[in-house]
C-alpha cells in the first residue's frame, strides 16, 4: 500500500486507532478524510492529546476533533514554494490534493531537505593516504607514482596490458581517435544514443560522425545497424576509419558480432566504456573489446577522481605514444623539443591517488549498484507499464544507473511527467540520452536505424528515464523514490476503497 493511504483516517476511525497509526511511525501526521476521500484537516500527536486533555475518551471518534482548514500545497509546487509554506506556518508537513480534495501526496520537511540525487561519488577509506602521500613526497605534478601505479592497477584490474591515466574520458576518446589515425573529412561510426562526449572529439579532429542506432536487447549499438552501415560504406569505397560502440549505464554493448563486423571490413573498434567500468561480456571486462578503450572518473562514474580517464590498449607502443601525445608531444632531449601537435591531457598525481583508492572498492560498488537496481525491482514490483533495461545472458551490467521505458498508456504518466513529479519531491531523475542523430549539434549526419522501420535510440530516448542510482543510495531514501514513483503512476491505479479508509 501507498505510504499515503497508510494515513488516511475517517470520521469513524477512533482516538486509539489513531494514536496507533501514528505510533506505527512512517510520520507523525495523518490525513483525516470525508467518506468521499477529501481531506478536511490534517491531525498531529499533539491534536489527538489535546482531544484525550479535554476528557474524550480512547474510544471517541474523531469528528470530536475541532474543524481546521489544512494548509496544502497545489500539486507541481516546487520544493522552495512548499518549504516557504512550512516556513511561514511552523509545521513539517504539507498534503498535496488533487482537483477533487483527495489527497495524493504529502510533503515532509525532512525530505525537502535532502534531495537524492542521481549519482554522487561514493569515497572510500584510502584515497586519502594515496592523495597524503603525494602531498608529503611532493608529487603534485600531473605525472608520479600514483599515476603510473593507477595505469598499473587499472590494466591489471581490466585485463589488459597498458593503461595511460587522462585528464578526462572525453580526452581519451579525443587522443584513441587521433591515434588510430582518424584525420579531417575522415568518417567515423559511433553509436548514437550516447553522451555527447562520444561524438564531439570526431569533431575535433574535423572527421564526420555517423550514427549507428541501439538494438533492443541491451541498448547498446545495434550489429544489424552496424552490418548495412559497413556494407553502404564499403559500396561507396568510404570505410570509416573507426568504429566507436558505447556501453551505456553500466553495459556491454554485444561485442562478438560488432567484432566480426569490423574484421570482415578491417576497421579498428575503439570503445567508450566510460559508464561500463566493472561490467563483463562473456566473462570479459567491458572495454578491453577493441583496440582501444576509454573510461572515465567523472565524478558521476562508478568510481570517480573528481575528474579523469584512462585509455587502455594491449598494444605497448599505441598507449606509450598516448602518453606522449598527452604531455604536449615533448620530445625526449636536454631542451623543450616539439616535433607535432600535442595536449596537455595527463592526469595530476593527486587525482590518480583518488582513483587507486577507488579502484580498491570498484567490485563492492558494482555490488551495490546492482543491489539499488533489485530494491527498484522489488520496490515497484506490480506497476504496469515499467520495462527494465535489459541484461541478457552472459553480460553482466555493473547497473551504473537503473533505467527504465514507460508505457505512459499503462504507467498513466510520461517520462517527463513522472521526472517531474520526482523533483517536486527533490528526488534527481533523468531523461535517457537524447540521441546523437536528433540533436541540432549534428544536423545533417547520417543515421541508421536498427531497422528500416524502427529506430531504438528514439523509442528509448522518448519512454526512458534513469533513476537516482547511487552506491551510497541508502534505503530510506530509496524507499522515498520507490514511493514517489508509486504515487505518480496512473490515477486508474489507485483504489480508494473503504478497506483504505478505516485502518
Ligand atoms: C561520461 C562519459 C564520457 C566522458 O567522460 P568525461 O570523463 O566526463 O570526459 C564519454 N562517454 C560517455 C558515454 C560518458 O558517459
Amino acid at each position: 500500500m501507498r505510504l499515503i493511504d497508510r494515513l488516511l483516517i475517517n470520521p469513524n476511525t477512533c482516538l486509539r486507532d489513531a494514536l496507533a497509526a501514528m505510533s506505527d511511525g512512517a510520520c507523525n501526521v495523518l490525513l483525516f478524510v470525508d467518506d468521499a476521500g477529501r481531506l478536511r484537516r490534517t491531525v498531529t500527536d499533539g491534536d489527538l492529546r489535546r482531544a484525550l486533555l479535554a476528557g474524550h475518551d480512547l474510544d471517541a471518534d474523531l469528528g470530536v476533533l475541532p474543524e481546521k482548514a489544512p494548509k496544502i500545497a497545489e500539486l507541481g509546487s516546487s520544493p522552495a514554494t512548499v518549504l516557504a509554506l512550512m516556513n511561514a506556518h511552523g509545521i513539517d508537513q504539507v498534503p498535496v490534493v488533487d482537483e477533487n480534495g483527495l489527497p495524493i501526496h504529502l510533503h515532509l520537511r525532512r525530505e525537502l531537505d535532502q534531495p537524492v540525487l542521481l549519482s554522487t561519488p561514493h569515497l572510500a577509506e584510502h584515497e586519502r593516504d594515496f592523495v597524503e602521500q603525494a602531498f608529503r613526497t611532493n608529487w603534485i605534478a600531473p605525472i608520479g607514482p600514483n599515476v603510473d601505479a593507477f595505469e598499473r592497477e587499472l590494466a591489471a584490474k581490466v585485463g589488459m596490458g597498458h593503461a595511460a591515466a587522462l585528464s578526462s574520458g572525453t580526452a581519451a576518446i579525443h587522443l584513441g581517435l587521433h591515434l588510430l589515425g582518424v584525420e579531417p573529412s575522415d568518417r567515423v561510426f559511433c553509436s548514437s544514443l550516447t553522451f555527447v562526449a562520444t561524438a564531439n572529439p570526431i569533431r575535433y579532429l574535423g572527421a564526420e560522425p555517423v550514427f549507428i542506432d541501439s538494438e533492443p536487447e541491451t541498448w547498446n549499438m545495434s550489429p544489424a545497424a552496424l552490418s548495412q552501415a559497413l556494407a553502404a560504406a564499403d559500396a561507396e569505397g568510404r570505410l570509416p576509419k573507426v568504429v566507436m560502440p558505447v556501453g551505456l549505464y553500466g553495459q556491454s554493448p554485444d561485442m562478438e558480432p560488432i567484432i566480426d563486423l569490423c574484421r570482415r571490413y578491417d576497421v579498428p573498434i575503439l570503445e567508450d566504456a566510460a559508464e561500463s567500468l566493472g561490467a563483463s561480456y562473456r566473462g570479459r571486462a567491458a572495454g578491453t573489446f577493441g583496440r582501444l578503450g576509454i573510461y572515465s572518473f567523472n565524478g558521476n562514474k562508478i568510481i570517480t577522481t573528481s575528474g579523469g580517464g584512462m585509455l587502455v590498449g594491449d598494444d605497448p607502443d599505441l598507449i606509450e605514444r598516448a602518453r606522449f601525445l598527452a604531455t604536449q608531444s615533448r620530445e625526449p632531449a636536454g631542451h623543450y623539443e616539439h616535433r607535432e601537435t600535442g595536449f596537455n591531457y595527463r592526469m595530476s598525481n593527486i587525482l590518480a591517488g583518488i582513483g587507486r583508492g577507488q579502484l580498491e572498492v570498484l567490485d563492492e560498488r558494482v555490488r551495490q549498484r546492482r543491489a539499488v537496481f533489485q530494491r527498484y525491482v522489488e520496490g515497484l514490483d506490480g506497476l504496469a507499464g515499467l520495462d527494465w533495461m535489459p541484461e541478457p545472458a552472459s553480460f553482466h551490467s555493473t547497473r551504473w544507473l537503473t533505467a527504465m521505458t514507460i508505457a505512459s498508456n499503462r504507467f498513466g504518466n510520461d517520462a517527463d511527467g513522472l521526472i517531474n513529479c520526482l523533483a517536486d519531491a527533490r528526488i534527481e531523475a533523468r531523461r535517457v540520452w537524447k540521441p546523437m542523430h536528433r540533436q541540432p549539434l549534428f544536423d545533417g549526419a547520417a543515421y541508421w536505424p536498427h531497422h528500416e522501420r524502427e529506430s531504438v535510440s528514439d523509442r528509448l530516448f522518448e519512454t526512458g528515464v534513469c533513476l537516482p542510482s547511487g552506491s551510497n543510495l541508502d534505503l530510506a531514501p530509496q524507499s522515498r523514490v520507490i514511493e514517489r514513483i508509486r504515487e505518480s503512476a496512473g490515477r486508474a491505479e489507485r483504489v480508494w476503497s473503504s478497506a483504505t479508509l478505516s485502518l
